[in-house]
């Protein structure tokens, strides 16, 4: 967000504008201002107070059922990564030996993927998919450019060939990269690319066609080999070399141990490049993620920077300079911690909750999964066509909220605005008995709004208050 406070900031006699210390009868008095720099300092112990009580309106991240990304980590793993808050992931002279666990995370993740060349894995740590996004996107115009340039042909017009589904990280990546996005649209019921409208998409000017493991909206993961072969046989007549980038921001983690026998990685030809999100089923707190690339050919030497003042010689394909490497050392810890038997279990045992939900949703006779099979435990819902109900999925979403369920309601993209949707996103605290929970709730609910009487509000008191 992008706050503009100039105004308040100003009107410096408008208590608005003070924190008034609830603390005042004790020790704390004086009010702080709020928008500018108080002039004095003030004891930890009131600083801790004032900034905790503030952030105790901020929803229940335990009960945040909108974010695919982790909030909660075993008590090791808190501990592991309060000891190490102090260290910059950039220091890698200073710190090599946590250097040395972010190149095994690469090589993990590599080896995950299928690349298909142990002694050439190719990656590096970001702060989520959405800077990895960015990463592998400018590797994809500069081979682009320089296929091209080989050719002797123009390279002011690239574009780059997406579902109107896709995560805002790419309609992003095309806006500051100076990309031309092409959106292949999704249709209701389908909520993934078709690959003939891929291939009319695709011209000598794309950089490449991103494929999604894990749509923001459905879940859905994209048929990767149908574009990967329908690419080949494209490129084999045409001459180009159009390549695929995966973004498996929640599917690179879902994938290889859900449905290993599913090919949507380097094991196939023209995929180039994957990014995934250590902070959502990756199951590390917020923000790292992973750019992989096939092999080191995919990553163009002049986007690496090498630098000497640290000390050493490292290489380095980032925006940032300075980021934490306690996350990095989480990612770690995850992967010796659990293996991959942990993962699988986890992760199965995330589908089965939201296999579950979806059934109970189901079951009330009001609503209707969007997609029949869930690829990841994520499910999106709307109120069926032939239920006529005078609610709607927003109003809904703010009831839930009073219980402390935080559950988005949103409209599906263009071609589909029709679709007014909720979502939940399982994660790995979300257990089982909070879902029997969730359920009661949303039971009550739907009793609630279902009692045409309004005055039935009164007479059935408790179904009101525990609303
Ligand atoms: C979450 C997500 C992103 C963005 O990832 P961050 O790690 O939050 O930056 C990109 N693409 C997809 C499909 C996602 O689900």
């Amino acid at each position: 967000m992008i706050h503009k406070v100039q105004k308040k900031k100003k009107d410096k006699g408008n208590k608005k504008n003070f924190i008034m210390p609830i603390y005042g009868s004790r020790d704390l008095e004086d009010p702080i201002p709020k928008y500018s720099m108080p002039e004095g300092s003030i004891d930890p112990r009131h600083a801790y107070a004032l900034v905790k009580d503030e952030l105790m309106l901020d929803g229940n991240s335990r009960l945040n059922l909108a974010t695919f990304v982790t909030t909660w980590m075993e008590d090791e793993a808190r501990q592991l990564m309060t000891e190490t808050f102090d260290k910059n992931m950039i220091d890698k002279d200073e710190y090599p030996q946590t250097a040395e666990l972010e190149e095994r995370c690469v090589h993990i993740l590599s080896e995950l993927f299928n690349g298909p060349d142990e002694n050439d894995t190719c990656g590096c740590s970001t702060t989520g998919s959405s800077e990895a996004a960015m990463l592998c996107g400018m590797a994809l115009k500069w081979k682009w450019r320089d296929r091209m340039k080989a050719k002797g042909k123009p390279t002011d017009k690239p574009n780059m060939v997406i579902s109107s589904s896709v995560q805002v990280c790419w309609e992003k990546f095309c806006r500051y990269w100076e990309v031309e996005p092409r959106l292949v649209p999704v249709s209701e019921g389908h909520y993934s690319m078709k690959t003939k409208d891929v291939l009319e998409a695709c011209d000598e000017n794309t950089i490449g066609v991103v494929a999604i493991l894990g749509t923001t909206h459905t879940g859905e993961f994209e048929p990767v080999k149908e574009y990967n072969d329908a690419l080949d046989k494209f490129n084999a007549e045409t001459g180009y070399e159009i390549p695929l980038h995966v973004d498996a921001a929640s599917g690179g983690f879902i994938a290889p141990f859900l449905t290993p026998d599913l090919e949507w990685d380097f094991r196939l030809k023209w995929v180039k490049s994957i990014n995934v999100s250590g902070h959502k089923y990756g199951l590390v707190y917020p923000g790292v993620g992973w750019a992989i690339w096939r092999d080191s050919e995919e990553l163009p030497e002049d986007l690496v920077f090498r630098v000497n003042y640290l000390g050493g010689e490292m290489p380095t394909f980032a925006l940032n300079f300075s980021r934490p490497g306690n996350q990095i050392i989480a990612q770690y810890y995850n992967f010796i911690r659990l293996g991959k038997e942990g993962y699988t279990r986890i992760l199965q045992s995330c589908m089965d909750t939201a296999e579950f939900l979806k059934e109970e949703l189901e079951e009330t006779g009001v609503f209707q999964s969007l997609i029949k099979q869930l690829h990841m435990p994520l499910i999106t819902f709307r109120i069926r066509r032939d239920v006529d109900a005078d609610f709607d999925v927003f109003r809904i979403s703010e009831m839930l909220r009073h219980r402390g369920w935080l559950v988005p309601a949103y409209t599906m993209p263009e071609n589909c605005e029709d679709d007014k949707v909720l979502r939940i996103v399982v994660k790995e605290g979300m257990s089982m008995d909070m879902a029997h929970l969730f359920m009661e709730d949303m039971r009550r609910i739907l009793e609630y709004l279902q009692t045409d009487d309004h005055s039935a509000k009164k007479s059935n008191k408790n179904t009101l208050k525990q609303c």
